[in-house]
């Protein structure tokens, strides 16, 4: 099973994500914990990272798309995988999908989770007092929102259009929510 999960902050992708690798046996692979592992451990990649998550940008798209395509090159991805919080822009799908072309698997879903507004930003600011995450003030949440509206969402159409997207919604029980995703997806 290869696997996409979109949807905004807060919307419960980490959650899910981790709930579908337990289910399907494939790692979940998110972007966002590599950069912050990155960042903790202080590596030349989190150093090149810092300052476009501390302000909630997106970091450029050659690094990101490296260390997506190191990752998918590792044995415990051989089997399947589910990424989280990539791809996030236009550019960063048309790498993904020459990855996934050189490695001859194509994708089998994307699923898109969604909530709306104030329930996520009440997630969010319950979690930034749980986590403490340095990016999670305020400003910077208002900005990775911002980001999420002009680059992400769009690509939800492109993934509707190849007919891939399974739409969920983010909010109630997290077992009820993993129960309607594995649902479509057995589909
Ligand atoms: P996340 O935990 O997914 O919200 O990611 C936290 C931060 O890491 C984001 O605000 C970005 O600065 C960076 N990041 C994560 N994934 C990507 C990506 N696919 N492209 C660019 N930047 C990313």
């Amino acid at each position: 099973m290869r696997l996409l999960i979109m949807g905004p902050q807060g919307v419960g992708k980490g959650t899910q994500a981790a709930r579908l690798a337990e289910y399907f046996h494939i790692p979940a692979i998110s972007t966002g914990d590599i950069f912050r592992y990155n960042l903790k451990n202080q590596t030349e990649l989190g150093k090149q990272a810092q300052a476009f998550i501390d302000k909630g940008e997106l970091v450029p798209d050659e690094l990101t798309n490296s260390i997506v395509k190191d990752r998918l090159a590792m044995d415990d991805a051989k089997g399947g995988w589910i990424l989280d919080g990539y791809p996030r822009n236009a550019s960063q799908v048309e790498a993904l999908d020459k990855m996934l072309e050189e490695l001859d698997t194509p994708l089998d879903a994307v699923v898109a989770l969604d909530a709306d507004h104030d329930v996520l930003m009440k997630r969010m600011m319950k979690r930034a007092e749980i986590e403490g995450r340095a990016d999670d003030t305020p400003e910077v949440i208002a900005k990775r929102l911002d980001v999420y509206t002009k680059e992400t969402a769009p690509l939800l159409d492109t993934y509707e259009t190849r007919g891939v997207l399974v739409e969920i919604n983010g909010v109630g029980d997290i077992d009820e929510i993993h129960k309607n995703i594995v649902a479509e997806l057995e589909k």
